[in-house]
């Protein structure tokens, strides 16, 4: 006998944990047509090159942290470490940017070679949306209003803030580069060796640091937001503005540049200190030349991704794990010659009520054991089928939560379970 277990980093998601999931899908399906926003799917595999020429050749990312492997034809392919560049393609690709603006949602894993621990996987789950086409800081400010309204939707506003930043143009990161390079060249036995490597390859990195030690000398480094080109710095004092008028509080951080290289103008990163050292849940930003840079026309462009698991430990510090979602009944079956009746009734109670969520016990079972099933599977009633039930054409009713019994003839039950039915949709 082999055991093979889970590569490491890789989590394994059990029902038992599933409701969080669940709950979440349902809530950012909302959130996202509340906005006009449509899902897009595209492969978890792609070319390797997509990343690596777009994401930044300088970034963990690109650097340390993709899965790239070779398939059969000797194609390197890499499972996606991020959402937005696949995104980007599939669009170009499909022609949904040509002439028009979009705004689209995706939810799925990324893969990212990176040391496990406490909100950092192998395989996690991102939610992120993009909005093509649209220049302005008008939705800048409404992609982060839509964050905003998730925290509050989730009840955990007051566990998250928010940071926001301009990056500008390429040419005002040119001049900003020149000043920052010749800073760090004045101070360079400060630099740590990882800085001193990006010193020649992407000096804005060095400000990402979060080594203590160069905190003092990266705090007094040239600011990108005083190089600014003017338009930029218009953009990013309307963005505030709107924020403003929004009543979406943040602070300005000239440090906050993101890690990967397409992000051009506003950027901006919802915060934790509640979760130890993986303190960022989202984080986003414009990227106005990536849509060109992978063959399209010029498209300005913005979007966030969100951690699924770092944003399900924050729900947790306030609200116990939600509960999957649970069957309305479970059929208890009391004696052989029930079976395959029960087997038929059952089949035409999901044709009568199409929204009824019934498990039927399988596998003969004394009453009790399949009382306990029943209760054990969250099931509010138990239907129950004996042999005198079923010489006299009804079903016994049970509420497992509660004090109610009845007999029910089989139209009396479909009523009676479609009225069930009705008032879980209605909450
Ligand atoms: P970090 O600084 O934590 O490494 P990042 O800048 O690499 O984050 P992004 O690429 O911006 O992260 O991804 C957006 C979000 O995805 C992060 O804010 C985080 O919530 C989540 N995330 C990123 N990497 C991981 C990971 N390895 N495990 C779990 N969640 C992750
Ligand atoms: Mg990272």
């Amino acid at each position: 006998m082999i055991q093979i277990q889970a590569i490491r980093g890789m989590h394994d998601i059990v029902p038992a944990q599933i409701g969080d999931w669940q709950y979440l899908e349902t809530i950012l399906r909302q959130l996202t047509a509340a906005y006009g926003y449509q899902e897009i799917r595209s492969p978890i595999l792609e070319a390797t090159a997509l990343f690596s020429r777009t994401v930044g050749e300088e970034s963990d990312i690109v650097t340390k942290e993709m899965y790239t492997f070779s398939d059969r034809s000797n194609e390197s392919v890499t499972l996606r470490p991020e959402g937005t560049v696949g995104c980007v393609r599939a669009a170009l690709e499909q022609g949904i940017l040509f002439k028009q603006s979009q705004r689209v949602w995706y939810m799925g894993p990324m893969f990212r070679y990176e040391r496990p621990q406490k909100g950092r996987l192998r395989q996690f789950h991102q939610f992120g949306v993009e909005a093509f086409g649209m220049p302005g800081p008008d939705i800048d400010a409404e992609i982060i209003a839509l964050t905003a309204r998730l925290w509050q939707l989730l009840g955990v506003s007051d566990h998250i803030y928010l940071e926001i930043n301009s990056l500008g143009t390429a040419e005002a990161r040119t001049l900003h580069r020149e000043a920052l390079v010749a800073y760090f060249n004045k101070n360079v036995d400060v630099l740590d060796e990882d800085s001193q490597r990006r010193l020649t390859t992407n000096p804005l990195r060095i400000l990402d640091s979060k080594n203590p030690a160069m905190r003092d000398m990266l705090n007094a480094a040239p600011a990108l937001l005083d190089y600014l080109d003017e338009e930029s710095a218009a953009h990013f004092a309307q963005l505030q503005q709107m924020l403003d008028g929004m009543g979406i509080k943040y602070t300005v951080n000239p440090r906050l540049v993101r890690g990967l290289d397409y992000y051009t103008k506003t950027v901006f990163e919802w915060m934790t200190h509640d979760l130890g050292a993986q303190g960022t849940i989202c984080a986003g930003g414009r990227y106005d030349g990536l849509v060109e840079q992978l063959g399209g026309e010029a498209t300005p462009a913005i979007g966030f991704a969100l951690g699924l698991e770092r944003l399900i430990d924050l729900i947790h510090l306030k609200h116990e794990p939600q509960v999957a979602i649970q069957p309305h009944a479970y059929f208890v079956l009391l004696g052989e010659s029930t079976v395959q009746s029960a087997l038929v009734m059952a089949e035409r109670l999901r044709n009568s009520v199409p929204a009824l969520r019934l498990l039927t016990n399988t596998g003969s079972n004394s009453a009790k054991s399949q009382f306990k099933r029943a209760d054990k599977s969250g099931a509010r009633f138990a239907l129950i089928l004996g042999e005198d039930e079923m010489k006299a054409n009804i079903i016994a009713v049970k509420d497992l939560r509660g004090d109610f019994n009845a007999q029910f003839s089989w139209d009396e039950l479909i009523q009676f379970l479609g009225g069930i039915c009705e008032r879980d949709r209605n909450g």
